[in-house]
């Protein structure tokens, strides 16, 4: 095995996700998922040697733990050898980062800084930076963030029409995330269908748990649907995405919320979930309205027509769509719901091939409209990808 390998972390809120990365040949030494890091029995479930193993892991300080045990996992299966980096996934690098960088003292710094506009999210990134600088003194430390592909939106695109000292004050403007998603699906459609990146016009929906559509002009972010937080916008799976923001005073004054509450109805009991009453997981509410579940089939419906709407709005930034691609869990895999937004963007062109679309599953790349529509294409992501490129080049650079 040779030195080429980066260890990618992508430490979330109750969840710990890892991957080690040849970035010669792409393929994985080790991956997997620390989960449950909030609950009474968290786990590490990994895959090594194409073998799928469990680690239980002690309640209790569960981050920390799962970091400690994971960094033994490494040394153990000798493959802290082979590092040349450790890539981080950071949620949100608000203004202060444009692209991936290198972890100083004040880098740590901004993003602590910026841990007010994503609390849930910012400080898990920071405590694995830190036990993995503590862990692998020796290796290159790189942040890769999710907001930063997103940085060269116009300020009509990102500015909410709130008082301008509200931006210049506490930075609350639009930041868009998925952006690594979203950068990497675009870079390949150029490759995949031949596109000049000096003239092109994507879309790309990264439909997952989350779900964001970005307009993608000439390879760079000009507007996205996800705002100065990953609530806004689509559809999803526990996520309100966009409401008429006098909901909130009216939940508050009249239904006694407290604002904490308004914060987990809009973030973990809305979406799918909240239509349905079932499910927030796209394959259970799908076969449920295959059986006639009412609210399933109204919670496919919602969820559709508002992600056609956002995906026609986004053909007014680029002036026109040369590709729309799909992506995430539900973007890869469904394609009963690439089929219904498409039949609402007939008007674009658009139009189905349904063999193509059947097939167009299970991590395969492929185009699923017919040779003379606009191209709509299924590109699987790959976010760890570029973390452990980005990571590599950034210690190369060193
Ligand atoms: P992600 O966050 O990208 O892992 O995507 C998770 C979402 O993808 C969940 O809502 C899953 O139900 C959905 N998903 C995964 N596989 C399928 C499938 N075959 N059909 C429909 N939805 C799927």
């Amino acid at each position: 095995m040779s030195s080429s390998h980066v260890l990618v972390l992508n430490c979330g809120s109750s969840s710990l996700k890892f991957a080690i990365i040849d970035i010669h040949s792409g393929s994985e030494a080790l991956s997997g998922l620390a989960e449950c890091l909030a609950e009474q029995q968290p786990l590490i479930k990994y895959k090594y040697d194409g073998k799928k193993q469990t680690i239980t892991l002690n309640p209790g300080d569960a981050h920390q733990i799962a970091i400690t045990r994971l960094v033994e996992l490494v040394k153990q299966l000798n493959l802290d050898k082979h590092l040349i980096a450790v890539g981080h996934r950071v949620v949100h690098g608000g203004e202060h980062f444009t692209h991936s960088v290198s972890i100083t003292p004040e880098v740590i710094e901004a993003i602590k800084q910026t841990s007010a506009l994503a609390p849930l999210h910012n400080p898990a990134n920071l405590l694995g930076i830190e036990a993995a600088q503590k862990a692998f003194a020796s290796l290159p430390q790189v942040a890769v963030f999710d907001t930063a592909f997103h940085q060269t939106m116009e300020p009509k695109a990102f500015l909410y029409a709130l008082p301008y000292s509200l931006y210049k004050e506490h930075g609350i403007r639009r930041y868009g995330f998925h952006g690594t998603s979203h950068y990497y699906v675009s870079a390949q459609a150029h490759n995949i269908l031949g596109l000049n990146k000096d003239n092109s016009r994507i879309i790309s929906a990264h439909l997952g748990n989350g779900c964001s559509v970005t307009a993608i002009k000439n390879g760079q972010s000009v507007d996205t649907s996800m705002g100065l937080t990953p609530l806004e916008g689509l559809m999803m799976g526990t996520r309100s995405g966009d409401i008429d923001p006098g909901i909130f005073a009216f939940l508050v004054n009249q239904l006694k919320y407290s604002p904490t509450q308004v914060d987990l109805l809009l973030n973990k009991q809305s979406g799918l979930l909240g239509i349905s009453e079932l499910s927030n997981d796209c394959r259970t509410i799908e076969e449920a309205a295959a059986q006639g579940h009412e609210q399933a089939q109204l919670a496919l419906d919602i969820f559709c027509y508002r992600l056609a709407k956002q995906i026609a709005a986004f053909v007014v930034p680029l002036g026109g769509l040369d590709a729309l691609i799909f992506t995430g869990g539900i973007g890869e895999n469904s394609d009963a719901i690439r089929d219904k937004v498409i039949s609402q963007l007939g008007f674009l062109g658009l139009t189905l091939d349904q063999d193509k679309n059947l097939t167009a599953r299970f991590g395969q790349s492929g185009v699923i409209t017919t040779n003379d529509s606009p191209c709509a294409i299924v590109i699987p992501t790959n976010e760890e990808w570029v973390i452990a490129t980005d990571a590599a080049t950034i210690a190369q650079e060193q």
